[in-house]
């Protein structure tokens, strides 16, 4: 998911470029803009954070661009080509590290297991 820092600043292209480029395929795409109450149901699972509340209304401040994306180990590949989730910490050439304006305002999701991505994808894309 291209999130709303970096939908807003035009960065959409250069992202999807990169994902591409890694040998991603992209299989479903949209964009749209979250409700403050669907943020919160995307993130649950960090609602006890003290920066969940910043977080739903980060999420859900203008459109986001989810996709479901398709390749060999793409759970470990895509957490690897986006960065650590501080984009101070992320490695040189990650989109993070390119895109990211802070760790709230990080540029792009990765899901973090095969299970969650099935569950995120649902999320964004019932049926596909
Ligand atoms: P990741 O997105 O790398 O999997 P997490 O699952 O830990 O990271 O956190 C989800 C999202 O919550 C992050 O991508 C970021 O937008 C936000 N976030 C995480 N940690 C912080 C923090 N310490 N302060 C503000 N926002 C945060
Ligand atoms: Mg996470």
């Amino acid at each position: 998911m291209i999130k709303p820092d970096a939908v807003a600043d035009g960065n959409t292209g250069p992202i999807i470029q990169q994902i591409e480029k890694a040998g991603f395929k992209i299989l479903a795409m949209t964009k749209l803009k979250m409700t403050p109450e669907q943020a919160g149901q995307f993130y649950a699972v960090h609602n006890e954070r003290p920066f969940y509340q910043s977080l739903c209304d980060y999420m859900s401040q203008s459109e986001i661009i989810p996709m479901i994306l398709e390749k060999e180990n793409a759970v470990e590949d895509f957490r690897a080509l986006i960065g650590a989730t501080n984009p101070a910490q992320a490695a040189e050439g990650t989109i993070r590290r390119l895109f990211a304006k802070s760790i709230e305002a990080n540029a792009i999701h990765g899901s973090d297991s095969n299970e969650n991505a099935a569950i995120e994808g649902a999320f964004f894309f019932p049926g596909v």
